[in-house]
Parts: C-alpha cells; sequence; structure tokens
C-alpha cells in the first residue's frame, strides 16, 4: 500500500491521468481528506469507480494516531506523542498565540546533532519519518482541532478556528531529512490541502549548510531558523558537533546572499539559546551583533531550559536582560522567548522519549 499522506496532489491527478480521467479529481480527494478530514479514500461520491477501485487497492493513509495528550495548565499548550505505524514515538506541540495557532513538528525519531544543552540530541538518531509520517503529525493536529471547540473556546482569541503556522522545531534536525520533509512541503501547502502557505512554516536547522541549498532552491519563500548559540567557530563547535562540519562563517555568507535576492520583508530568524556563563557575557552579545551585520534577522533569545543531568543552567534575569538589551541597543529586532508547555515538559530541547512516559508527572487529562 502507498501512503496517501505521502501523495502531493500532482502525483495523485498523474494517477487520474493514466486513468484517463479528469484531474479534478484529485483536487476533490485533497480537499475530503485534509479539509474535511476524510481518511476513507473511496468516500467522496462523486469519484469515478475506477478511480476508487485503484485507490482501494494500491492506497491508505499511515496509521500515526495520538497516543497521549498533555495540556498545559498555564498557556494552553498542548503537547502531542504520536505513534507511528511501526510503534515509534515522536511529539508534535500545538501552541495557541494571540494571532496564530502554530504546530511544532517532528521530522526524525531521535535526531542524529548531538548539541550538548538539548535533550533529543541523547536518544540520537532511531530513524527518519517519510513524508507521510510529517504530513500526519499536521493532519491529526487540524482534526484535533476541530474536534475540541471547548480548547478554542477557553483562549480570548476565537477568531481563529484553524492551524496557521507550522515550525519544524520538534524532534530531530530537518535538513539530515530533506527530500522527506520537501516532499511534505509540497502536500502541507497544497491550496486544496491544508493550504499553509510557505511563510508560514519555518523549518528550524542547526546550521546544515547542504541541506540549506537544497531546500531554498526549491521553496525560496519558505522561512528558515537558525539555531546559533554561539558566536566564535571554536566554542559553536563545542556545543554543537555540526559547526565542525559547517562552520557558521560559510553558512552566514550562504544566507548574506539567499537573502539580498529576496524581498524586503522576509527575514532570517535566529535562535539563541542563552546559557550562564557559557554564552551570555558582554563578549557574546558584541560578538554576536558582530556576525549578524548585513542580514535580515529577527532574535529569539530562548533562555536554557534545564533538563537533568546537565551541566547546563539557563542565565541569571539580569544578565539576560542585559544581554538583550544591548542587541536593541545595536538596532536588532530581539525578543525573549520563554518556551511554552514547560509544565508539560515540552519546551524547546525538552523533547524526548523517554522509557517510562508514566513519569509526566504534570500531564492533566484534556476533557473529551
Ligand atoms: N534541529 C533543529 C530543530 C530543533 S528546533 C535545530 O537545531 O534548529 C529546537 C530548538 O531548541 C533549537 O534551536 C535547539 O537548539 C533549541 N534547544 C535545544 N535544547 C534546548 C534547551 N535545553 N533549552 C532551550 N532551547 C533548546
Amino acid at each position: 500500500m502507498q501512503d496517501f499522506f505521502a501523495l502531493p496532489r500532482h502525483e495523485l491527478e498523474g494517477l487520474c491521468e493514466r486513468l484517463e480521467l479528469p484531474l479534478i479529481h484529485a483536487k476533490t480527494l485533497f480537499r475530503a481528506v485534509y479539509k474535511e478530514g476524510l481518511k476513507a479514500l473511496s468516500a467522496p461520491p462523486s469519484l469515478p469507480q475506477r478511480l476508487r477501485q485503484t485507490l482501494e487497492d494500491g492506497y491508505a493513509c499511515n496509521e500515526a494516531s495520538i497516543a497521549k495528550e498533555s495540556c498545559s495548565r498555564y498557556d494552553g499548550t498542548v503537547k502531542f506523542l504520536i505513534r507511528l505505524s511501526d510503534g515509534s514515538l515522536v511529539e508534535s506541540v500545538l501552541m495557541p498565540e494571540k494571532k496564530r495557532i502554530t504546530l511544532c513538528i517532528s521530522s526524525q525519531v531521535g535526531c542524529a546533532q548531538a548539541c550538548t544543552f538539548c535533550y533529543t540530541g541523547r536518544m540520537g538518531l532511531k530513524r527518519q519519518m517519510s513524508a507521510g509520517e510529517i504530513v500526519a503529525q499536521v493532519w491529526l493536529a487540524s482534526q484535533w482541532i476541530a474536534q475540541h471547540p471547548e480548547w478554542l473556546a477557553e483562549r480570548d482569541f476565537p477568531s481563529f478556528t484553524k492551524l496557521s503556522n507550522i515550525v519544524f522545531m520538534g524532534m530531530g534536525e530537518p535538513l539530515d531529512n530533506v527530500q522527506e520533509v520537501s516532499r511534505a512541503l509540497h502536500i502541507l501547502s497544497d491550496p486544496w490541502g491544508l493550504n499553509l502557505a510557505l511563510r508560514k512554516i519555518s523549518v528550524s536547522t542547526a546550521g546544515h549548510l547542504e541541506g540549506m541549498a537544497v531546500l531554498l532552491k526549491e521553496f525560496p519563500d519558505l522561512s528558515l531558523a537558525l539555531s546559533l548559540h554561539a558566536t566564535t567557530e571554536r566554542e559553536r563547535s563545542q556545543l554543537m558537533p555540526i559547526n565542525r562540519r559547517w562552520p557558521i562563517g560559510e553558512v552566514l555568507s550562504f544566507l548574506r546572499a539567499h537573502y539580498e535576492t529576496r524581498a524586503k520583508d522576509r527575514s532570517l530568524l535566529i535562535q539563541y539559546t542563552v546559557i550562564r556563563g557559557v554564552n551570555d557575557g558582554e563578549r557574546h552579545a558584541r560578538e554576536l551583533i558582530e556576525l549578524l551585520v548585513g542580514l535580515p534577522v529577527k532574535v529569539n533569545l530562548i533562555p536554557l531550559n534545564e533538563v537533568e543531568p546537565s551541566r547546563f543552567q539557563g542565565p541569571e534575569p539580569g544578565s539576560l536582560e542585559a544581554f538583550r538589551d544591548r542587541l536593541h541597543e545595536a538596532g536588532l529586532r530581539v525578543m525573549v522567548r520563554y518556551s511554552k508547555g514547560q509544565d508539560i515538559e515540552a519546551a524547546c530541547g525538552q523533547l524526548v522519549i523517554k522509557n517510562t512516559p508514566s513519569s509526566d508527572r504534570a500531564d492533566r487529562a484534556l476533557p473529551s
């Protein structure tokens, strides 16, 4: 069986063509699955018998499902534990914000990058996720939103009823899985499907230069986030092994050239996890400002979420403020981002599949 969730619309249109049927059926099917949430592919009554049969014989939506959901008491963030068809587990996180509903998704089971301060990194890479599994996470979250009107009603901005943004900031390094991520992007952004504009989809990378080149060539409008976290080659290589393969100087030169060709309102998101005594000093602020000259950036400062056991600590409030002010005075757009969903271990760097999921102390079952 082929996974329907991994099928871009143009391939479905190819199938219609081979069956000598009008291409409109591909659109009908996309709308039924992604907008109406239908998983029975042969259900839409307008589909011709020949197409129905072909779908029944050869295609099905993969069986990813929500194994567990936890809702933060504080900010309405929902963490989903997703069970993939082979039993592997990944996580995705739904975050209600003032002007958008964002889903943070995973692209790999585990991660190979081994950034020293990241909990997911300690799992190592278990396996790649397929495009269909990446898309299934978004499908599941959209369905969940539709089925939980009380979740939206509890927020004070009920004008939003659907997912509006996707960030590839869950488990994994998306650019280590660039073919599947690219395929998923075609499907997620399809106007007949989930219709998420590429500008509203953000792919975050630890600095995978080769993957960036591939993805930006295909999707120049995609939003990109770079996890920077250090200001010198030596210090970055210590925190993030990927820097030995693609030094940050080379990555930033590549990005400078890319943004020169883009519209003026496009910007690069810089994520900078602030770690006490490691990257939070006056020198680091100065070097960071120099490093980012000439790039249209927004900087998110993320105070480190402490994960046990770790030699790293979050910054002192005073030094975090001083760091932010220094960047601000230099004319950079900068925000301190406190991770959402900390009570349910959904925060940046906390996504990890433990052997004993029942130890999630702060979980609260959602009213069904
Ligand atoms: N591999 C991609 C996608 C992960 S995004 C990337 O590196 O960009 C998750 C973000 O959270 C990354 O910026 C990551 O560096 C950051 N992060 C990891 N561990 C963290 C922690 N303990 N505290 C705060 N941020 C963390």
